[in-house]
């Protein structure tokens, strides 16, 4: 239903803000909800802590300004093979916003009517906006990351050296915003050293000039330049077992050191990195931030509660 449109009772609305069950394509196959829908879709999707940050946000918004009461966000586990096929499914169920995350950021950049610019050179989505011909397609991810070193670590991208380590979609999109952002040259490592010169390729259009380096990342020059900001970007710190991604010898005195891993919320890398005095932050304020962005595309307001969405998702992490 379109945003504008009469809003659910009250009863309704808290039902469904409650409800965090995983829903599937089934459950779309015969959805009737009288309020305007959002939501995420994943697989997995049953850990997601968007629900809890946008329904947080939603009820906030709700107490002032009515529009908001009939607004709820949802999660449905959708497997990538069957995503093509969804999409149109939730523009016909009259969804006005979804969010996309691990397997369908890439899958999902090809099945949109429209794209914005950042995400086009991202070649990813994560937002998705209603239009009448389908849906417009947005990447926040960029966004959250550098509002996430403003306030976890007082750092701008734009002047900076900046060491990226991974080139998976996390570290595409965050390549893409240290460029636009004009940083003062990219340092991009990863693991799999065949993974970079294909992402150093496609990121030429987006550079503009700045200079972009790669390494491998059990190899790391020696040469960083005094105060780069290190932006984790690899999956290694998920699990207790996973390696340190770079010795942190080798870049001297970073300005910091930003990870975007949240959950477990000290790293060994962040641990390690504090161990040497260099600044620190998680991945929390990123997830936060790319919410907010994602919010205020499908909400229209520039305004969103980002401390009710940092603690609703504080909470759903158990932190
Ligand atoms: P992805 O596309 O699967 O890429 C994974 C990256 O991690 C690759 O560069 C991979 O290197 C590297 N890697 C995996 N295990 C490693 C290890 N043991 N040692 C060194 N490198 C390793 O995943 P993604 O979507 O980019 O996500 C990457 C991370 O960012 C995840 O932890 C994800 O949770 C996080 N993330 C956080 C946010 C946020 O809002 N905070 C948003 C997006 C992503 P190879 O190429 O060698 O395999």
């Amino acid at each position: 239903m379109h945003p504008s449109g009469p809003a659910a009772p009250i009863e309704n609305r808290k039902l469904k803000i409650e409800n965090s069950s995983v829903l599937s394509l089934a459950d779309l196959a015969t959805w009737s909800f009288d309020g305007t829908a959002l939501a995420v879709l994943g697989h997995p999707i049953k850990h997601s802590v968007s629900p809890a940050m946008h329904n947080a946000a939603l009820a906030e918004m709700a107490a002032s300004d009515a529009r908001f009461r009939s607004w709820s966000y949802f999660r449905f586990d959708v497997p990538p093979e069957d995503l093509p096929g969804a999409l149109p499914l939730f523009h016909a169920k009259g969804f006005h916003g979804l969010n996309l995350t691990v397997p369908h950021k890439i899958i999902a950049f090809a099945e949109v009517s429209e794209i914005d610019p950042q995400a086009k050179l991202i070649g990813a989505v994560n937002t998705l906006r209603r239009t009448d011909s389908g849906w417009y397609g947005a990447n926040t991810d960029g966004y959250g990351l550098a509002e996430g070193l403003r306030e976890g670590l007082g750092l701008a991208l734009k002047g900076a050296p900046v060491v990226l380590l991974g080139a998976g979609g996390a570290a595409r999109g965050a390549a893409v915003e240290c460029l636009q952002q004009r940083c003062a040259a990219l340092w991009i490592g990863n693991r799999t050293v065949d993974k970079l010169a294909p992402l150093v390729s496609e990121l030429k259009s987006a550079a503009n000039g700045t200079p972009i380096h790669t390494f491998a990342l059990d190899r790391p020059p020696r040469d960083f330049p005094a105060r780069c900001i290190v932006i984790n970007a690899t999956s290694a710190g998920l699990r207790a077992t996973d390696p340190i991604p770079i010795d942190l010898a080798a870049l001297g005195t970073a300005a910091g050191v930003y990870d975007m891993i949240y959950n477990p919320p000290r790293t060994p890398l962040l641990q390690n990195a504090e161990a040497r005095g260099i600044p620190v932050a998680n991945g929390l304020s990123m997830l936060v931030y790319q919410g907010a962005k994602s919010l205020s595309l499908w909400t229209g307001c520039a305004q969103v509660p980002v401390a009710t969405m940092r603690a609703a998702a504080e909470r759903a992490l158990g932190l």
